[in-house]
């Protein structure tokens, strides 16, 4: 490969920021890397749990992309409009951008029209949402608070139960939490089915702290009108307030360049490459059979990156991406669980679980911190 090697990355999540960041350390000037977002900022998605409950305001969570600044790559914020996977040729708002290397890290999109009502209700996977219910959960003093998923694969698969856990938290600190009922309705059989010891404790949670919970299930549609939630399998949930979890969807531009395959970017789990050469999608996009997770986002991040990297400087083949996670779970009083969990090395995934104690939360802390300054200099 000659010192002009284009690789294009689109998205600046948590995957695209960690590939660009390998390969300016590794390469420097020596490629052109083009990272494209159409925001202005980036921001963790646990903090729109902290966000929503008031334990931090906005501007402290927001990391401004123009204090990115990273050898060989330039940031540019422009919104992508086509792909042609074929001819690696990217179109946006603002001009076309051809590369050698195309790597897709644009995320899950919320397809708050596929849940009929969810649109008259709150959610609180967006920060607008986040915000909109730190608002209303100001005023709200007495009834049913109904924590709901609308449909999977959604992201970070814990954080519907770090909510109601944190709910309950906060209802209690109000003193209302005698006048309020929680329930949470998920559409899996657990909380955190790869870690059966963390779901006990996440059950035994709920169980202490009487939080309803109804797994396998999904929002089907909600009645704002009526604060009636129905369920896939037909049953009703009256409700007072709904804190919501929209179905997630790829964006549009991914499905209409020909990417996906039902309803996610196809690629080799293991060196995600799509099927057109040269082009790699990485993170909640791209279907490799692990959680839409900002960690599993990382860590396919590091695998591209080593296979760029190998590739650019005539060296092997790079590393593969191996699936491993570490999450941190918010079990309420301020204490933190942690779970590693790893998709490929065994027959099945498996989780080891970390019981939650006041200390993890540094531990947490650092996860965010580290990111925050290895990416940001902040
Ligand atoms: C409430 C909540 C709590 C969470 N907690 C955790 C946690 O504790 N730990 C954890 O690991 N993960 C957590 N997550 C999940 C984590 O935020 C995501 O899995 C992670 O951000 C995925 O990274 P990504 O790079 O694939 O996508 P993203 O980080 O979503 O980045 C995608 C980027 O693409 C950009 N983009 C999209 N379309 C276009 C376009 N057309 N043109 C230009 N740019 C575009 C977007 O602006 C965005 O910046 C949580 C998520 C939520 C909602």
């Amino acid at each position: 490969m000659s010192a002009t090697t284009r690789i294009t990355i689109l998205g600046a999540g948590f995957a695209g920021l960690e590939l660009s960041t390998q390969l300016s350390e590794a390469l420097g000037d020596a490629v052109q890397v083009t990272l494209i977002d159409k925001a202005d900022a980036f921001i963790f998605g646990f903090s729109k749990l902290d966000l929503m409950f008031g334990h931090a305001e906005l501007p402290a969570v927001r990391l401004p992309y123009a204090h990115f600044a990273k050898p060989g790559v330039r940031l540019l914020r422009e919104t992508v409009t086509a792909i042609d996977p074929v001819t690696r040729r990217v179109t946006t708002d603002a001009g076309v951008h051809e590369a050698d290397f195309l790597v897709v890290a644009m995320g899950a999109d919320y397809d708050i029209a596929a849940t009929p009502g969810l649109a008259d209700e709150h959610e609180f996977y967006s920060v607008p949402g986040a915000a909109r219910l730190r608002e209303v959960l100001s005023t709200f003093r007495r009834g049913h608070a109904l924590v709901g998923v609308c449909g999977a694969p959604y992201k970070c698969p814990p954080a519907p139960s770090e909510c109601a856990l944190m709910l309950h938290d906060y209802l209690s600190r109000a003193g209302v939490r005698d006048d309020c009922e929680i329930s949470l309705v998920l559409p899996l059989s657990s909380p955190v089915p790869p870690s059966p010891e963390t779901s006990r404790a996440l059950l035994a949670a709920f169980e202490e702290r009487g939080i309803r919970f109804r797994p396998n299930c999904r929002i089907a549609r909600v009645d704002a009108a009526r604060r009636v939630a129905t369920l896939d399998d037909g049953s009703e949930i009256a409700y007072d307030l709904f804190l919501g979890v929209p179905r997630h969807r790829a964006p549009a531009v991914v499905e209409a360049a020909g990417l996906t395959e039902n309803g996610w970017v196809t690629v080799d789990p293991r060196t995600l490459q799509t099927r057109f050469p040269g082009v790699y999608a990485i993170g909640d996009i791209a279907n490799t059979g692990t959680p839409k997770a900002g960690v599993f986002a990382e860590g396919a991040a590091g695998a591209v990156a080593s296979a760029l990297i190998a590739q650019i400087r005539g060296a092997g083949e790079g590393q593969l991406y191996g699936g491993r996670g570490t999450c941190y779970i918010e079990f309420g009083a301020g204490r933190i669980g942690r779970v590693e969990v790893d998709f490929f090395s065994g027959p099945k995934p498996t989780g080891t679980y970390h019981e939650p104690s006041v200390e993890l939360r540094q531990d947490k802390l650092h996860f965010g911190a580290s990111r925050r300054a290895r990416w940001f200099g902040l």
